[in-house]
């Protein structure tokens, strides 16, 4: 197809079915997800079984030989026409993605936009052959080649970035890729799949919505070869373990408590405007938010003062709401948990410096929770050790280097870190003596296609994007060519 003119236009409305073999593919029963902006039902989505998910397999395998034959150009340019497709979608996914993640359309837009130009970069990366040796007498040489029928599980917090990030990757080094979106928010998933079945050749990019048990059938399936996994760490747990038994590659994207240290030398008044969005972006649903942040002493009350500021000029409101720049926690599920949280700072006698427990209301709908600061709460309290995944977070003070660094690192999470000062070099030498998988200085945010992204210790294993994450999606093949006799 030369023209995304030529694509039929997509119903965002209606019409949600798995993607099997490029067509659309209902299921006898279906389930409905929720607006967390406003409880309300949206639209059925299929339910699939052991069945699709052999469907979806077996289709996969079969278009696997071929794909894993097209030049990497050639399937570079499949990814370019898609980014097109997509981008000729856009408004139709922004208002999905708002209504199912209970994003303010202004984090939707962001999200898609992120997305998309993500996706388009992945396209120019290419993962080489490396010569070994090469002699008269022979040739030695590393290659990496793809693993077969991919996998990618993905949470509801950034349903697109999330999908589309694993897919560019998979599909660019010569693997067909099956989309698992979170039951929470599959509607831009297989949306996103109906655009691809215009684009690739079937079997190629399929997506298959269901509960919670549809995860398990794909972990199991001996047809699988490899698991790309984004979302908690008990899940993540549990993923490893269902992939031992068909020895799945697989790479583990999971949670944070990422750590921010704000040394005393900073401009406050500008570091408070970072940090603020920084922390509470998504309403605290980021794995890499600022989950844990250490002022120092001399500048804390100041610190403390202007990010209260910065957080009650954040306006909370739905999707709908243009000027909202945090929305609801993402599901009920969700909500639940934080409000545990939140009702531990009565009964723990956390000092509150924004926010608090929220009021309950008959009449109010979405899961909505006041974004909040607990004011240097003890180290070993839930809302310093726990991932909150909401919009409440802890400030503590610190006063000494080398024992800031043991309460940042005192935590089996491992994927983000910061270290915020005017001097650079001290920031840095700081930063390297931190646990994570991403060590930023003076930022927390930076991400980009081209730089690998993933945790240590309990926050994952292995990294998605860059060149390390092409070599995720392959298997390493030494190649020796004898040239004498
Ligand atoms: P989750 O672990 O509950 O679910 C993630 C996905 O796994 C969903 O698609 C779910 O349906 C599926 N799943 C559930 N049980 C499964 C099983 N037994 N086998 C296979 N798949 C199964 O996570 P969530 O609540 O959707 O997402 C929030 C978590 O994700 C947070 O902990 C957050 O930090 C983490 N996260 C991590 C990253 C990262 O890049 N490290 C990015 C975003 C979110």
């Amino acid at each position: 197809m030369d023209s995304t003119t030529d694509l039929p236009k997509i119903d965002f409305t209606s019409n949600f079915q798995n993607i099997i073999g490029n067509a659309l593919s209902s299921t006898p029963e279906t389930r409905q997800a929720v607006d967390p902006s406003t409880e309300e039902l949206l639209y059925p989505v299929p339910l699939s079984k052991q069945s699709d998910v052999d469907n979806a397999v077996s289709a996969a395998k079969a278009a696997f030989p071929a794909w894993r034959d097209v030049s990497y150009d050639e399937r570079a340019q499949y990814i370019l026409r898609y980014a097109d497709a997509i981008e000729a979608n856009l408004s139709g996914l922004q208002e999905l993605l708002m209504k199912e993640a209970g994003k303010p359309i202004s984090n939707a837009t962001g999200e898609l936009g992120f997305a998309l130009a993500h996706l388009r970069e992945t396209a120019k990366l290419r993962l080489k052959e490396e010569v070994i040796e090469d002699t008269e007498e022979r040739k030695a040489s590393v290659r990496y080649v793809p693993v077969g029928v991919g996998v990618g599980i993905i949470p509801w917090n950034y349903p697109v970035l999330l999908g589309l990030g694993k897919l560019g990757p998979a599909v660019l080094t010569g693997n067909t890729f099956i989309w698992k979106p979170s039951p929470y928010s599959p509607y831009t998933a297989l949306k996103l799949g109906e655009i691809a079945a215009q684009i690739f050749p079937s079997g190629v990019v399929q997506v298959l919505s269901g509960d919670e048990s549809l995860g398990p059938f794909l972990t199991a399936h001996p047809d699988i070869a490899k698991i790309s996994f984004t979302g908690s760490t008990a899940t993540g747990k549990k993923v490893m373990q269902a992939c031992a038994s068909t020895l799945k590659r697989l790479t583990l994207e999971l949670g944070g408590n990422d750590a921010a240290i704000v040394y005393d030398d900073v401009d406050v008044g500008k570091v408070v405007q970072k940090i603020g969005p920084m922390a509470f972006m998504h309403s605290g649903q980021i794995c890499m938010d600022i989950k844990r942040l250490y002022v120092h002493e001399k500048i804390y009350d100041e610190f403390l003062a202007g990010l209260v500021q910065v957080v009650k000029s954040f306006k909370v409101g739905g999707g709908g709401d243009p000027d909202a720049f945090l929305g609801p926690v993402q599901n009920s599920m969700q909500f639940a948990k934080v409000k545990d949280l939140y009702s531990e700072i009565g009964k723990q006698n956390w000092q509150v410096a924004v926010g608090g427990e929220p009021v309950a209301s008959e009449s109010k709908k979405g899961f909505f929770l006041p974004p909040t600061i607990i004011d240097n709460p003890p180290d070993d309290s839930r809302i310093v050790v726990e991932e909150p995944f909401g919009p409440i977070m802890p400030v503590l003070k610190w006063s000494d280097e080398d024992e800031v660094v043991k309460r940042a690192n005192n935590t089996n999470m491992g994927l983000g870190a910061s270290v915020w000062s005017n001097d650079i070099a001290k920031a840095e030498k700081l930063a390297r003596r931190l646990e994570a998988g991403s060590i930023w200085v003076n930022s927390h945010f930076e991400l980009s296609p081209y730089v690998p992204f993933g945790g240590h210790k309990w926050s994952g294993v292995g990294m998605d994007w860059g060149i390390v994450g092409l070599k995720g999606w392959c298997n390493t093949q030494a190649s020796w060519v004898r040239k004498t006799f």
